[in-house]
């Protein structure tokens, strides 16, 4: 039907409803939550495969290896429970909303993506994927079928720590992931840092990674985090908060993630 005639992609819901706000729904929606091939989770021998159709509430009740936490936690935090239950990971990504609560913990984990079309199939890192704000690689024949996570870092801490002007059902102002990987030394061995909501897309930060690696895996951890790490980071002002005030959130919710990886080993 894609291929054919077009159409925009209805899954939960969840986003594309409350977007059209009074304007009626395009003419051709295309409703993909019957392509039972997409639903569900498999972990298979080197990936974890999140199907399409997933839903935050089936994320949460899948039994998932350590790295996984920070992933759930997101999860947990996205709307409310009837919004979990409804929305998917895959229609998150495709909205690509910088404040998209799946992404940080997603790029932590390296996620790829399989876009699915009448003509084959390929492959995309999620960082490549969201190229900007509402922006991602997407054509529009395409179904983000699958998103595939690489079991390379699966016994790793990890933390996800989201602030919003309020505690439940509220956008972030910042959010970060954290996954921490500890060598049998205590030292860490790989650190992976992602920030949302504080530029068009959510980022890795590489010069913060870079600077852990190899340092003691103990409390205080966080306290090696520094304003300078933020640099590729560009926040916004906006009704949420100025871009000062995201930089400083952002930087303070890393440390506690360093921190929350390390408490947790
Ligand atoms: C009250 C409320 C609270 C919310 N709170 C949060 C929050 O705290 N954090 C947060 O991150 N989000 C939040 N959201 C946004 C939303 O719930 C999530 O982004 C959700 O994961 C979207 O999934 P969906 O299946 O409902 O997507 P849909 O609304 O069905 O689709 C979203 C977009 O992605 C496209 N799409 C969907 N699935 C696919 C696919 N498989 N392949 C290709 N394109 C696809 C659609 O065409 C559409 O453009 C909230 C929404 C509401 C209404």
């Amino acid at each position: 039907m894609l291929a054919e005639s077009g159409g925009q992609i209805l899954s939960g819901g969840t986003d594309f409803f409350p977007a059209l706000g009074d304007r009626p729904a395009p003419d051709r929606v295309v409703d993909i939550s019957g392509l039972a091939a997409i639903k569900g989770i498999a972990v298979e021998a080197d990936h974890v495969r999140i199907g399409g159709l997933t839903t935050w509430s089936e994320l949460v009740a899948t039994p998932l290896p350590r790295c996984f936490d920070a992933v759930k936690s997101a999860a947990r935090e996205i709307g409310g429970i009837q919004i979990q239950n409804r929305g998917t990971v895959a229609g998150n990504l495709c909205n690509a909303s910088p404040a998209a609560d799946g992404v940080p913990p997603l790029l932590a984990l390296d996620a790829e993506i399989e876009l699915v079309s009448s003509v084959g199939m390929r492959r995309v890192s999620l960082s490549d994927f969201i190229v900007g704000n509402r922006k991602t690689l997407r054509r529009p024949n395409e179904i983000l079928a699958n998103i595939i996570v690489p079991r390379t870092i699966e016994d790793a801490a990890s933390a996800f720590l989201k602030l919003g002007a309020r505690r439940y059902l509220v956008i972030s102002i910042a959010m970060v992931a954290a996954i921490i990987k500890e060598d049998d030394n205590g030292k860490v061995a790989e650190a992976r840092i992602a920030v949302g909501s504080c530029s068009a897309a959510a980022q890795r930060l590489p010069g913060l990674e870079k600077a852990l690696a190899g340092v003691p895996a103990r409390n205080g951890l966080g306290a090696r985090g520094s304003l300078e790490q933020l640099a590729p980071l560009s926040p916004i002002d906006d009704v949420r908060a100025t871009a000062t005030y995201r930089n400083d959130a952002a930087l303070t919710l890393i440390r506690r993630a360093l921190n929350a990886c390390v408490e947790s080993h």
